[in-house]
């Protein structure tokens, strides 16, 4: 058992071992199959107790996380026997300069602090779809959201995303990243920036959690109107084909900047950044089908990604896995809902998601792709969540062969693609396990996700963190 005094002694924060009262709800996760038994876990106040926490990590020989909002259901921000640096304490506050449409985020704050912070002054910038999920994680690793600003893109890059809009598009959280303060492994606190380690500042977005922990992150803001059109409509299985045929002609007239959608095959959740009035217009072939409950209506913007809530509560054992498509295809959907209902009907404890986001991606495709470490791809994100209630490995495995079931039938309707994989967001899927391009396993997992991006990570690795001290999500290898 290692002695904690030395850490204990000058650190700010509160520091919980397994013989505190709080010792349980400390490791506790979002999904309860990511909880760990950490020996220590350190609520830091600030920037210097992280250098403190790193410092004491490495002396120790300590397996270490970092933990932000704690959705990660691998245990990405959990450790066993080791330390976790938990930010949601005391490091999640936001403050809003107004004047300058910047917030200054704290490394360990939630989506919901962000967007409750942010619109109280008119503004509001990119966040998660989920308000419980945590800032830090989503950040690193890219970040989608329902928000889209209008963006004047080059001509060639439109050319290369124009079947999902012409004109304006939506961005990924990193697009609206500023500055960060980051500690690195070395322990030393620093801000990344376009000027400040621009190289930093470049890995850290897209690269997850793999050079540093975050205290600070400061993102751009937009005007936003306070109340926006969303909820869900929902459809009986027999009306799939007109679901989705209806979604394929939204989504082949590149639907409107103030648009999005998520598509939970019969259960659609409708978006629309104005008045109700327009966005009913905006849907109107969705409601001339007639679905069979509408629980659409206009909502406060802080509630926008408050809407998937009530289907995602704390503490059950979850599995996620992500996936992407090219198109909306009548095929895949039948294909997958079959599937879940099979699943269903086997395993009725089992609770199985398969959400398709339509979110018109042309401003993430107009960025070069190395122009951050975030391998972008023209092609929506399909995620499925499946939740249950016993924490038993037997429960794991079905939920995950589910789960590469149904990616692999979305996978196989990508039938443009040379190759039937195609790598997933790196936030959606922790397990990237397909073939890289040369059609050998891939060893390397985030070798398979950074893509062309890799080598440069690699050598970034080597000169921030030689000793990969981070080595949770996707650890790159240094080189
Ligand atoms: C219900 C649900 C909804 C989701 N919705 C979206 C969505 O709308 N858009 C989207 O893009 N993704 C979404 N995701 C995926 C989400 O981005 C990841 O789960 C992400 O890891 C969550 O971050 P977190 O801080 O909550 O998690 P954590 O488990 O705390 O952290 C995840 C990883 O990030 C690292 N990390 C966290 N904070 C920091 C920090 N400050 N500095 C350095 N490293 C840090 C951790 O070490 C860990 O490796 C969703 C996930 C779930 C479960």
């Amino acid at each position: 058992m290692s002695d904690w005094t030395p850490l204990s002694k000058a650190f700010k924060g509160d520091i919980v071992t397994p013989s505190d009262s709080d010792y349980a709800t400390s490791i506790a996760r979002w999904a309860t199959n990511a909880n760990r038994n950490a020996k220590i876990v350190a609520f830091v106040k600030d920037s210097e107790d992280v250098s403190l926490a790193l410092k004491f990590v490495k002396a120790n020989k300590l397996p270490l996380a970092i933990k932000g909002g704690g959705h990660s259901t691998a245990g990405g921000s959990s450790a066993e026997g080791g330390l976790v640096i938990d930010l949601s304490r005391h490091v999640n506050k936001v403050k809003v300069d107004a004047e300058n449409r910047l917030a200054y985020v704290g490394g360990g704050a939630l989506w919901a602090d962000f967007d409750k912070a942010t619109i109280e002054h008119g503004l509001a910038g990119v966040a998660g779809t989920v308000n419980h999920t945590g800032v830090g994680g989503l950040t690193l690793g890219g970040g989608v959201g329902w928000l889209r600003f209008t963006f004047a893109a080059s001509l060639a890059s439109l050319a290369r995303a124009n079947m999902f809009d012409g004109s304006s598009a939506h961005g990924l959280v990193i697009d609206n990243l500023v500055r960060v303060t980051i500690v690195t492994a070395d322990g030393s606190i620093r801000t990344a920036s376009s000027t400040e380690n621009p190289d930093l500042f470049w890995a850290i977005r897209g690269g997850g959690c793999n050079f540093g922990v975050v205290t600070e992150f400061i993102f751009k803001l937009y005007p936003q109107r306070k109340t926006v059109y969303a909820g869900y409509i929902v459809f009986p299985p027999p009306m799939l084909e007109q679901v989705v045929s209806v979604t394929k002609k939204w989504w082949s007239k590149g639907p409107d900047k103030k648009e999005g959608i998520a598509h939970f095959l019969t259960r659609v959740m409708l978006f629309y950044n104005g008045p109700e009035v327009d966005g009913r217009a905006a849907y109107k072939a969705f409601f001339d089908i007639g679905p069979v409950a509408d629980m659409t209506k206009e909502i406060p913007f802080e509630a926008l990604n408050a809407v998937h809530n009530p289907q995602l509560p704390h503490g059950l054992p979850t599995y996620l896995k992500g996936v992407r498509a090219t198109k909306p295809s009548i095929e895949v959907a039948e294909k997958a809902f079959q599937a879940l209902i099979q699943h269903t009907e086997k395993r009725p404890d089992m609770n199985m998601s398969c959400m398709f986001e339509y979110f018109p991606l042309a401003k993430i495709c107009s960025v070069a792709n190395d122009a951050t470490a975030y391998a972008r791809v023209p092609y929506g994100n399909v995620l499925n969540i499946i939740r249950w209630t016993e924490d038993t490995e037997e429960n794991f495995k079905y939920a995950r062969n589910a789960a590469g079931e149904i990616s692999n039938i979305v996978l196989e309707g990508n039938t443009e693609l040379a190759s039937a994989n195609n790598t997933a967001y790196g936030n959606y899927d922790h397990e990237i396990s397909v073939d890289d391009t040369d059609g050998e396993l891939a060893i390397d997992k985030a070798k398979v996700l950074f893509g062309d991006n890799y080598p440069r990570l690699q050598a970034l690795k080597k000169k921030y963190d030689p000793e990969v001290l981070f080595s949770k999500w996707f650890a790159i290898t240094p080189a």
